[in-house]
């Protein structure tokens, strides 16, 4: 998943209990990663405009899952971004910014509409040759459940794993407090916190156009991009923080939040069913939903408001 993963858990099994999720995890990424050629998602990938693919109960979901997330979102989570994504990174490598006509074709093979999943038949068909699934902006949640799924199968009630950024918990910190979750600044070197979630049972998951980028020209554009413009998603946020039962919703609802901006962003998320977000504008302040408030511990002093 080319990320670093955490993981603390609190059991005498625990080096067995480690060993079966890097193990699970090693499955996940077999079978949902763009770059494995094996992977369902590459197979799915290569017979777009050909044929439907069967795929596993696992894989079907989590497509369904995306698709009514772009859906619910007006597209502001596509899965389906893929060769957009493709365009910026060879723009990087080149140095050179896409033309107006690369995007404008590029953006006609992203539509969401064009996978079809067949629940009846397990079946998922990409309509239009040259249409890409891209789970980035998902799979490190679907993987944090996994984790998480597993953990509590082997008994496990007290636990915590990040995948980069991407964290959920489990019960209580062994010292009987809430685990702590960080809350990157946007600005500041990795480590440095604004603020932080104190929580049990959930899981924190935030998008930031800070976290990866592509440079061109000596100006960096980062890795969330905006299928309707065809750029890197601009709008009057530097992060996007989702609090949720379900790691995979608060992964998808926190890229989607990111593209959407402040207002739409906010409704959006008092729409779905995360418990609520934390958006960190580009004045560099702070909104919060009221429903984690009481989660929140702010470390530094910022301008902070409840909307
Ligand atoms: P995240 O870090 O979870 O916000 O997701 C970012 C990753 O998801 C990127 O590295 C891309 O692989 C993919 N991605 C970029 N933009 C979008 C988008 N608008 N919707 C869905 N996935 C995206
Ligand atoms: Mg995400």
């Amino acid at each position: 998943m080319n990320t670093k993963v955490e993981q603390k858990i609190v059991s005498p099994s625990a080096k067995a209990i480690y060993k079966a999720s890097h193990q699970e995890l090693q499955r996940l990424e077999q079978t949902m990663s763009f770059y494995k050629e094996e992977s369902d998602v590459s197979l799915l990938n290569r017979y777009a405009g050909i044929k439907a693919i069967t795929l596993s109960k696992e894989t079907m979901a989590i497509l369904q899952r995306a698709q009514d997330i772009a859906s619910q979102s007006n597209g502001a989570f596509n899965p389906l971004l893929a060769p957009l994504i493709q365009l910026w990174k060879s723009a990087g490598i080149k140095n050179q910014l896409p033309t107006c006509d690369e995007i404008k074709s590029t953006l006609a093979r992203c539509k969401p509409k064009n996978l079809v999943l067949d629940h009846n038949h397990g079946t998922a068909y990409l309509k239009q040759k040259g249409s890409m699934v891209d789970l980035g902006g998902i799979g490190k949640g679907l993987a944090a459940d996994v984790c998480c799924d597993l953990y509590q199968k082997m008994g496990v009630t007290s636990a915590f794993v990040n995948l980069g950024g991407n964290v959920k918990t489990i019960g209580q910190h062994p010292d009987q407090k809430p685990w702590t979750v960080g809350l990157q600044h946007p600005d500041k070197p990795r480590g440095h916190c604004y603020g932080a979630i104190l929580c049990s049972d959930l899981s924190v998951v935030t998008s930031g156009g800070y976290e990866r980028y592509t440079e061109i020209d000596c100006i960096k554009y980062h890795h969330i991009l905006d299928g309707r413009t065809g750029f890197p998603a601009t709008s009057d946020l530097k992060s996007v923080t989702v609090l949720s039962e379900s790691s995979m919703t608060a992964d998808a609802l926190s890229t989607a939040a990111f593209v959407m901006g402040l207002e739409k962003g906010v409704d959006f998320i008092y729409n779905s069913d995360a418990l609520g977000g934390i958006f960190f504008t580009t004045s560099n302040e702070v909104y919060l939903t009221k429903g984690v408030r009481p989660y929140v511990k702010l470390l530094e002093r910022l301008t902070c408001y409840e909307i």
